[in-house]
């Protein structure tokens, strides 16, 4: 017996799904230092921190694109949220 079921690929065409980019360009700096930098090591934030103008895109704590709990910087360790 022979099956000829061996050729079967699977292409789904989704179309161009450009949702969840996680290589945005980030063009946003620390409001307090103007550094591209992220995390304690600011020299005029509070508490050391670098805090980026929101770009509505990225983190202005640690530059994430990721969203809810779990940033590393946010100060508020309540809840330390991605804030954008
Ligand atoms: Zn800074
Ligand atoms: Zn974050």
């Amino acid at each position: 017996m022979k099956s000829n079921l061996s050729g079967m690929t699977l292409t789904s065409q989704k179309g161009n799904m450009e949702m969840s980019n996680d290589r945005e360009p980030n063009n946003t700096v620390c409001k307090y230092c103007g550094s591209r930098s992220y995390g304690k090591s600011c020299p005029f934030g509070p508490e050391g921190l670098h805090v980026h103008t929101p770009d509505g895109h990225h983190c202005i704590y640690c530059g994430s694109t990721a969203v809810g709990y779990g940033c590393p910087h946010n100060p508020n360790r309540q809840r330390p949220t991605h804030e954008k």
